[in-house]
């Protein structure tokens, strides 16, 4: 039988508000610190300390074996990537931040992708426009719906400007563990899948490559996953909460929610 996919009571939906909120202040930081030179190294130990320093612990490090707090990739790298004191940024690239973090017991996930500096147009577009598909597919995402039109609203947004939106890799529910069910698709898929309950709570999370839709693993480190064409991707995710209204996006920044 399929699992459940769980719905939380109103204290585990406290604290995941609460886990949310923190996970945002990390993501705060981080943006702050992102400038040319910066290793993936050093982005991750501000990670940590930050989320240790909240009380909190980083859900991502250990997650099947994976080295570090935070999944830092850039440019063709899609998701998944291992932080190295070695990698500096440079001008001109995107880099993704994919994180989350356990507050008693409840996890939150949030991803952002940030220019480098000066970008280029087609990359700033890129980020705002998977920025954006995630807003298209949560306009579906209230009790009495079906999952499935938050995926295909995503990648019908994305797939207008004719990109390429990451089938392999999907969103999921999200609550006392860090993957719980059900798995959320970006791209378009056959059937309206799960019907919606108020008390939900989902990590939806658009993975959108400027070119083809293609990835594949990087088999040296194992863990980062890159476009086949070598074509930049963006990453943006939040944890949200399925109400019978409007969803409540539990890690949006301050700066974020003005
Ligand atoms: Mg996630």
């Amino acid at each position: 039988m399929r699992e459940q996919i769980s719905v939380k009571s109103p204290e585990g939906i406290e604290k995941m508000r609460e886990a949310g909120k923190r996970l945002a202040k990390v993501h705060e930081e981080l943006k702050a610190a992102i400038r040319p030179g910066i290793s993936t190294g050093e982005l991750n130990r501000i990670a940590e300390t930050v989320i240790r320093d909240l009380k909190c612990s980083p859900n991502f490090l250990h997650y099947n074996g994976f080295p570090a707090a935070a999944c830092i990739s850039v440019n063709d790298e899609v998701v998944h990537g291992i932080p190295h004191d070695e990698h500096f940024l440079d001008e001109g690239d995107i880099v993704s931040l994919d994180l989350g973090l356990i507050y008693e017991g409840w996890h939150s996930d949030a991803a952002r992708t940030y220019g480098v500096g000066t970008v280029s147009k087609e990359d700033a577009l890129l980020i705002e426009r998977t920025r954006q598909s995630f807003f298209e597919g949560i306009a579906h995402a209230r009790a009495g719906n079906y999952l499935h039109q938050i995926s295909n609203a995503i990648a019908d947004y994305a797939e207008s400007y004719g990109y390429g939106v990451v089938y392999d890799l999907v969103g999921h529910g999200i609550g006392r563990r860090l993957h719980e069910p059900p798995e959320i698709p970006n791209c378009h898929v056959q059937g309206r899948g799960p019907k919606l309950k108020a008390g939900m709570t989902l990590a939806v999370e658009p993975m959108i490559n400027a070119g083809a839709p293609d990835v594949y693993w990087d088999e040296e480190d194992g863990w980062t996953v890159l476009t086949e064409d070598g074509s930049n991707c963006a990453h943006y995710e939040n944890t949200i909460l399925i109400t019978n209204g409007d969803p409540e996006i539990l890690t949006l920044t301050r700066e974020e929610r003005e």
